[in-house]
């Protein structure tokens, strides 16, 4: 067995890879052991996922949403007692509601004087380079490719070999190149609900899907909190999104074809 990313003998290797971090609430999502190495794995959490889910913007999502990260802890975020008293912000798991906070003597002696108080936190953060976030979705991309072939090794040893996946491959391990473009939007609000299969109501957290245009190329489509990002495994650049937005009155690849209701 070959490593997909340094296509290195990789047999020997343990870890599980997570397509989408555990820490945006993956659990399903795993490749097989072997199938990304562990120098790859180790090198991959350091420096891809975790600049990306450390960001400003991905730390206030996730207290805002209270997803907790693989330790169980969801992030805390630095908040403001007004007028000026810094409090720390942090939530349990699964309550995205309440809230709560520590504060320092003066800002304790502030309240104490007052009764009331009011404190401000953050609703959004400054959102992860461009760089970052495609080669996250480099990474999570090439993975999502890989285990729609898990049950065709011929098919896997393609991905490994193929030149044409060389460049997002370098990209994902190596940041190659500063700027890999990839397309953004809001396909929906990040506090929609919708039912699971038990007809519980349900935020979806995250969710992707690999699209084939009709010129064969191959797109990552990934969104968190209704966010949505495309990110084209062959190259770098979203032409071949656009003119297929613009061919399918710009529905989400996630809500089209067999994705549908
Ligand atoms: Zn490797």
């Amino acid at each position: 067995m070959h490593c997909l990313f340094c296509k290195k003998e990789s047999t020997g290797s343990r870890s599980q890879e997570h397509i989408i971090p555990e820490s945006l609430g993956n659990t399903r999502h795993v490749l097989p052991v072997g199938l990304v190495c562990d120098s790859c794995n180790n090198y991959f959490s350091r420096e891809v996922e975790k600049p990306f889910l450390e960001s400003a913007a991905i730390t206030v999502l996730r207290f805002h949403q209270a997803i907790p990260s693989k330790r169980g802890r969801v992030p805390s975020v630095q908040g403001v007692l007004v007028p000026r008293f810094p409090v720390m912000c942090w939530k349990e798991p699964k309550d995205s509601v309440l809230a709560h906070v520590a504060l320092e003597e003066d800002g304790l002696k502030h309240l104490l004087s007052y009764d009331t108080g009011r404190i401000i936190i953050p609703a959004e953060g400054v959102p992860p380079s461009d760089r970052v976030v495609s080669r996250f979705l480099g990474k999570a991309g090439l993975e999502a490719l890989a285990s729609r072939l898990v049950r065709y090794p011929e098919g896997l040893e393609y991905l490994v070999t193929e030149p044409q996946l060389d460049a997002v491959r370098d990209h994902a391990r190596r940041g190659t190149l500063p700027d890999w473009p990839y397309h953004v939007r809001r396909i929906y609000d990040a506090n929609r609900t919708s039912p699971d299969e038990r007809g519980s109501m349900v935020q979806v957290v995250h969710e992707f899907d690999i699209l084939q245009t009709d010129s064969s190329e191959y797109y990552f489509i990934l969104a968190i909190f209704g966010l949505e990002f495309a990110l084209n495994l062959g190259g770098p650049e979203v032409d071949g999104y656009l003119a297929w937005l613009n061919c399918h009155e710009a529905a989400s690849p996630l809500y089209w074809g067999r994705n549908a209701g």
